[in-house]
């Protein structure tokens, strides 16, 4: 059976940080999905068709990655592309604890599937997609923050 990670996030804007991950998981798995997730509690800076139209382009060259959106929860999601893993990114201690109660949740809700964690690289660990829209709303430039699909928005 093919080993199938869901990487789920809201990637509004994807970043380098996101990037990292991607890169150095993508060894452990057949196949990565990366799931842009409707959150109807988060109102997003970017659409869903501009978030996926980055992602696609920054891994355009990697064959085993894929890009899709979805609804509902994360574990419905896993089983509808087949993937046993959720792959997710770990930066801080409060990163640990908020995705920890997930994860366990998630595996009540389905004990097949195993979430992955991968530890940021350090030079990567204060990027985030929230600090990057603050940016952005108050015109700073970041550019180094962003793959090089997303770098016209820098
Ligand atoms: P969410 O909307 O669920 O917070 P994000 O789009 O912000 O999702 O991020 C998706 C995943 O990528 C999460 O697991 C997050 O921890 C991880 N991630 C984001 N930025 C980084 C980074 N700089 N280093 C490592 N992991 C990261």
């Amino acid at each position: 059976m093919p080993r199938i990670a869901l990487f789920p996030g809201s990637f509004d804007p994807v970043t380098i940080g996101h990037v990292d991950i991607v890169k150095r998981s993508v060894s452990l798995f057949d196949k990565i999905i990366i799931g842009v997730g409707t959150n109807s509690t988060k109102q997003t800076m970017f659409s869903m068709e501009q978030r996926l139209e980055w992602l696609k382009n920054t891994f355009a060259d990697i064959p085993n990655v894929e890009v899709n959106a979805y609804n509902g929860l994360t574990v419905d999601c896993c089983r509808k592309f087949n993937a046993q893993y959720i792959l997710r990114g770990l930066r801080t201690s409060t990163d640990f604890q908020f995705e920890k109660a997930i994860a366990q949740m998630n595996q009540l809700l389905e004990s097949k599937i195993e979430t992955i964690f991968i530890l940021s690289s350090p030079q990567y660990a204060p990027v985030s997609s929230t600090i990057v829209r603050d940016i952005i709303r108050h015109g700073g430039n970041v550019k180094q923050f962003l793959p090089e699909a997303v770098k016209p928005l820098g």
